[in-house]
């Protein structure tokens, strides 16, 4: 989301730019990769269900097929803008390069608030964004799969347009799909569950014993309530969690210094993961104001919301006792506020290195789906667990070999794959 002077594209490009100069890029791969190659804007009108009709803007951005087809989310959000499909974009580009599945980069949005739209009126948005790039996406050349907002429901919509357009079963089309229609166990919990995978990597490599340590977590939707549940399960205890209120306008923290029970949270929330304030105060969780999950005296920050969450403003609010952020999010933190986590020593778990596992589970649906043969929940997070450990494995030895931040040994690996299938297929 753009908001003041935060541009997320422009960030995404300062980053990429600082890793071309320590990569020594050449200049036509620079200008490659730090534009996406293809972008689409669209308009969507749909019949609401009081008899106008309203028009919904779509998106669609491919910025990198180097590796493999696009792949990437769709986010149905009123505040989406073109720049923050184009930087999510970006990033899904090194999401897949980084851990090495054969998938490029690319984003879907429409701008619109699932919140105040009825499920036919969802629907028909579904499959008015696929009408729209049906030509330009299908399981070889761009695959899209849930982000904020959207969930198996919209895909199988999605998928069924596409099924109608081209008459025949196209299921490795989009990915993120309920079990049953084409889906992988696992999926839903996937990018959460990696989450906890690559922290209790870091922890390990630490030398900090998970049990000991305690989290605080920005959001409430489904990548967080799966690394609350998979980081619970590893021993830690979650004191925090801060959650937007729909009827309010405004984030609330939920505290318990105990330790939040998922449970029972997630028996007072909504399906749009607003958590009901007056249950949770019954409840015996002290309400704190939406920015207070970053000040509290934790081991571990989780942002797993939205974009530009720990900026210039708001770094300095870090508790001292903080050891390692684990960005759940995409693009949680700017390039100002990490200068200031570098030089705090807070060990940083980069976005596309610690949520890929959600686009890993993808790339796993899509092999089971192109062999007709789906794998049991086990094996599924195995894979999963393996590949994760594997990522962060590299990504951490080359941050100590070359002494550098996390975030740039995670970009120096995803962007050097990257630059080499450009060179190798001759683009540059
Ligand atoms: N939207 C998720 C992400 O940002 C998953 C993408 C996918 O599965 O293709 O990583």
């Amino acid at each position: 989301m753009e908001n003041g002077s935060y541009n997320p594209f422009l960030v995404a490009q300062s980053q990429f730019d600082k890793v071309a100069d320590k990569l020594n890029l050449d200049d036509s791969l620079r200008q490659i990769l730090r534009e996406p190659m293809r972008e689409y804007h669209f308009t969507i009108p749909v019949k609401m269900d009081d008899g106008t009709t309203r028009v919904f803007k779509g998106y669609r951005v491919q910025h990198n097929d180097a590796r493999g087809p696009a792949k990437g989310g769709i986010r149905f959000h009123p505040q989406e803008t073109v720049d923050t499909v184009r930087a999510l974009a970006m990033w899904m580009t090194w999401k897949c390069a980084v851990v090495d599945i054969p998938l490029g980069g690319g984003k879907g949005g429409v701008i619109c608030d699932p919140p105040n739209l009825s499920e036919r009126e969802q629907e028909q948005i579904c499959r008015g964004w696929v009408r729209q790039i049906a030509r330009n996406i299908g399981p070889v050349n761009d695959v899209p799969a849930p982000d904020i907002m959207t969930n198996g429901q919209h895909m199988v919509w999605m998928l069924d347009e596409f099924e109608t357009m081209h008459g025949g079963h196209y299921p490795g089309f989009i990915t993120g799909k309920p079990v049953g229609m084409g889906g992988s166990r696992g999926r839903t919990e996937a990018t959460g569950f990696g989450i906890s995978y690559v922290l209790r990597e870091a922890l390990r490599e630490l030398g900090i014993d998970i049990a000991k340590t305690s989290a605080s977590v920005q959001g409430f939707g489904n990548v967080a309530r799966y690394v609350v549940q998979s980081y619970i399960e590893l021993g830690g205890r979650i004191t925090a969690i801060s959650c937007w209120d729909r009827e309010d306008k405004t984030a609330y923290t939920f505290r318990k210094m105990s330790g939040i029970s998922l449970n029972e949270l997630q028996g007072i929330t909504d399906k749009f993961g607003t958590i009901d304030k007056v249950r949770a105060d019954e409840l015996g969780y002290e309400r704190l104001p939406g920015s207070a999950w970053l000040e509290q005296e934790v081991d571990i920050i989780i942002p797993a919301a939205l974009e530009n969450q720990i900026n210039g403003e708001t770094v300095h609010k870090i508790n001292k006792s903080v050891k390692v952020i684990a960005e759940g999010a995409n693009g949680p933190t700017t390039p100002e506020a990490d200068e200031v986590i570098k030089q705090r020593g807070i060990f940083l778990l980069p976005d596309f290195l610690t949520n890929a596992a959600g686009v890993t589970c993808s790339y796993f649906e899509q092999v089971q789906c192109n062999t007709n043969y789906f794998w049991d929940r086990e094996e599924v997070l195995q894979k999963l667990n393996a590949k994760m450990t594997e990522a962060f494995n590299a990504v951490s030895t080359l941050a100590r070999t070359e002494n550098v931040y996390m975030r740039d040994a995670a970009y120096m690996i995803a962007v050097k794959r990257v630059a080499e299938a450009v060179r190798q297929r001759g683009w540059a």
